[in-house]
């Protein structure tokens, strides 16, 4: 096992500022993705997240959860669930529409895919605004599910994500690494 995983987590995260606009610091996570022990430590830390929380069903969100949350999935043993844009899915999709800060966006999940008995644990590179994972977890109820908590690389602390997270959370626990 690694000795302290959060430092290393830490000095595999790229600070990029003015991506993909000026103003913003973008969080790039392609150095951890590139260094097998952070990867696989981040796997772990999250995995055993899914297990103390009772999940049985790891969602990731479009398109770098896709990526953390796919391998935890398989060493927790759960199912995955793409939590896809809007327009992607083929099937019978449940839609949430949710504001950003110019405009709306839209998330689809399968809903076929969740059942009434389903834990559902949300994974995610980074929490800003709130309103991607806020919009999950509609999605998650909608479908009848419920939610085993939230859990992210990365929150940035100087947004109001985790505060505007809460009513959806009810109670679940937010997780950030
Ligand atoms: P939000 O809905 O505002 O919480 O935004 C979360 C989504 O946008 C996540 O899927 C992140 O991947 C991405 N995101 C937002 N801000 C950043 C950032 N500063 N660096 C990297 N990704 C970001």
């Amino acid at each position: 096992a690694v000795a302290d995983p959060r430092a290393l987590l830490l000095s595999r995260i790229r600070d990029v500022p003015d991506y993909p606009k000026p103003g913003v610091l973008f969080k790039d996570i392609t150095p951890l993705l590139a260094d097998p022990v952070a990867f696989t430590a981040l796997t772990d830390t999250l995995a055993e997240l899914c297990r103390r929380n009772g999940a049985t069903k790891v969602a990731g969100l479009e398109a770098r959860g896709f990526i953390l949350a796919a391998p935890v999935a398989v060493r927790a043993g759960l199912g995955f669930i793409p939590v896809r844009k809007a327009g992607k899915l083929p099937g019978a999709t449940l839609s949430q529409a949710y504001e950003l800060e110019y405009g709306t966006a839209e998330i689809e999940v399968h809903a076929e895919d969740l059942t009434a008995g389903d834990r559902v644990m949300v994974i995610d590179d980074v929490l800003a605004t709130g309103g991607t994972a806020e919009a999950s977890l509609q999605l998650i109820r909608r479908a009848g599910a419920s939610v085993a908590g939230v859990a992210v690389l990365m929150e940035l602390g100087f947004l109001p994500g985790r505060t505007r997270l809460q009513p959806a959370l009810a109670g679940a626990p937010l997780e950030a690494l």
